[in-house]
């Protein structure tokens, strides 16, 4: 997530946004979900999935005494997100959109599905909208909803390590959320001119049912068909587009395990702008056709960013890359493969901040929503080697020294467990940004480039923590980094900057 911090003026804004949304899931969100009570279906005695052993079948216990994970992934922040009993290995959701009500009218999402314990129940993370109809293994099964989850009675439990298929039909209009510690307001955001989704952190269960935490990554197919003359626009490659009279649908595939909440639709009228590739990456934006007419020199530099950033983080970590731009929306989230951007958020720094995500967020995802520093910090770090690239050292070391002295030296919120309305917070982006800049003095460039290198190899397409991180730095430096990280990541006090 791409902000944009005036001196002074960010910890006001958290407080304020803090009070008025004191929880990662709005009291208005959670009525919607209380009050969309159960839905649907079907021969609750029907089984099951067409993978199961028929052996296994006849043995398996009793429904209320089969063995069940907690239906949550644990995440400190967000307790009630994700299933840790399920791994997705693919999305396919299929939506038919009004754009102009944001109504989705009907949308089908086929998960692919490994049961990692025996589930007596599928729980999913869902909020709002009407389930017309699920199926496991192409059988209907009874559903409820139990606050935000969604939750499917298979009928006899689904043995640990069964592969199976769930297909959930359902439509309605999603409520949008704000994003915790701020006035942004997320989701699936209609405007004047379309919608758009900013999934993060837990906004992808407002248009889709899902595993919605990022440590459970899963490859995705997202076909939207809207009415002419939009276009919709989602993670990965084009893959076709098909016009069936006054309505055309687009089939957008993401090939790379991606986290729920950098899935994204934007529909609009749109223009694509073809760039140069760069580093062997096809680049597109999707562009108002204004923008197209003429477009912003900040994102026809995205190809130079991405040759450049790999020189400190190594392989562009995907097969594609663009941004589409959005009104009614002061930042930019980069939704893996395809940044979206606000008209007003298009600078170069922004361009720069969510091209270094894609190593730094997408495909290395935080363990648990606590690690965003490993998000943010890691991102804003890249916005100081792209200024000392363009400007030189000088500028860069401005810079950092300029961060420094906003933060204050003191009563700092730790950049490593900043609470959920802390997240995205001045000291995530920016301590976390000169605890980097710190070690980068430390050790020397060489050393930083390997790294930053290895830890974005060694969890490529994955999840990292902050411990992952000082491991691999501790290693390649040679020796023990933790009281460093220690000190600028936990302590209330900011160290001093090495001159
Ligand atoms: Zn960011």
């Amino acid at each position: 997530m791409g902000r944009r911090y005036q001196d002074g003026a960010a910890p006001s804004i958290t407080t304020i946004a803090a009070m008025r949304h004191p929880g990662p899931l709005s009291a208005a969100a959670l009525a919607v979900a209380l009050l969309a009570g159960c839905t649907a279906t079907a021969d609750s005695t029907t089984t099951l999935v067409a993978e199961r052993p028929t052996t296994t079948t006849s043995t398996v216990p009793a429904l209320t005494t089969s063995p069940t994970l907690p239906a949550t992934a644990g995440d400190p922040y967000f307790p009630e997100l994700g299933n840790a009993g399920l791994d997705v290995e693919h999305y396919h959701l299929a939506l038919t959109v009004d754009p102009d009500t944001g109504v989705i009218d009907a949308a089908t999402a086929q998960l692919t599905v490994t049961a990692l314990a025996t589930l007596a129940e599928v729980h999913l993370d869902l909020i709002g909208l009407e389930v017309t109809e699920a199926r496991i293994a192409g059988k209907p099964v009874a559903t409820r909803r139990d606050g935000p989850k969604l939750v499917m009675a298979p009928g006899s439990p689904i043995p640990e390590g069964t592969r199976f298929v769930v297909t959930v039909d359902y439509r309605g209009t999603p409520e949008p959320f704000f994003i915790p510690g701020t006035d942004f307001r997320a989701g699936w955001v209609v405007t004047a001119e379309g919608l758009h989704v900013i999934g993060e952190p837990d906004g992808a269960r407002t248009w889709f049912p899902g595993n919605d935490h990022p440590s459970d990554k899963a490859t995705f197919t997202i076909s939207a068909t809207v009415p002419e003359p939009f276009i919709a626009v989602s993670n990965g490659v084009l893959r076709s587009t098909t016009t069936d009279g006054s309505h055309s649908t687009f089939v957008w595939e993401m090939n790379s395990p991606m986290a729920t909440y950098l899935a994204t639709l934007v529909i609009g009228e749109l223009v694509p702008v073809e760039r140069a590739p760069a580093a062997g990456v096809p680049i597109t934006d999707w562009l108002p056709s204004d923008l197209a007419a003429s477009p912003p020199n900040a994102l026809a530099r995205a190809g130079e960013m991405i040759e450049f950033l790999e020189t400190w983080f190594g392989p562009y970590p995907f097969s594609s890359y663009g941004h589409v731009v959005v009104p009614d929306f002061a930042i930019a989230l980069e939704a893996q493969t395809m940044t979206v951007i606000g008209r007003r958020a298009v600078t170069e720094r922004t361009v720069l901040h969510e091209v270094a995500h894609q190593w730094f967020g997408n495909s290395v995802s935080p363990a648990t929503w606590r690690d965003i520093w490993l998000n943010e910090g890691f991102a804003s770090f890249a916005e100081l080697l792209w200024i000392e690239h363009v400007s030189g050292a000088e500028f860069m070391n401005a810079e950092a020294r300029r961060r420094h002295e906003q933060l204050g030296s003191s009563n700092h919120p730790p950049v490593d467990d900043p609470g959920a309305t802390g997240m995205f917070g001045v000291h995530v982006y920016w301590k976390g940004a000169l605890t980097l800049y710190a070690l980068r003095a430390e050790l020397g460039d060489d050393t930083m480039r390997q790294i930053l290198t290895e830890y974005a190899q060694r969890f490529a397409h994955g999840n990292a923590s902050t411990a992952d991180f000082v491991v691999v730095a501790s290693e390649i430096a040679g020796i023990d980094l933790g009281e460093f990280f220690r000190r600028w990541l936990s302590d209330p006090d900011l160290p001093p900057l090495e001159d």
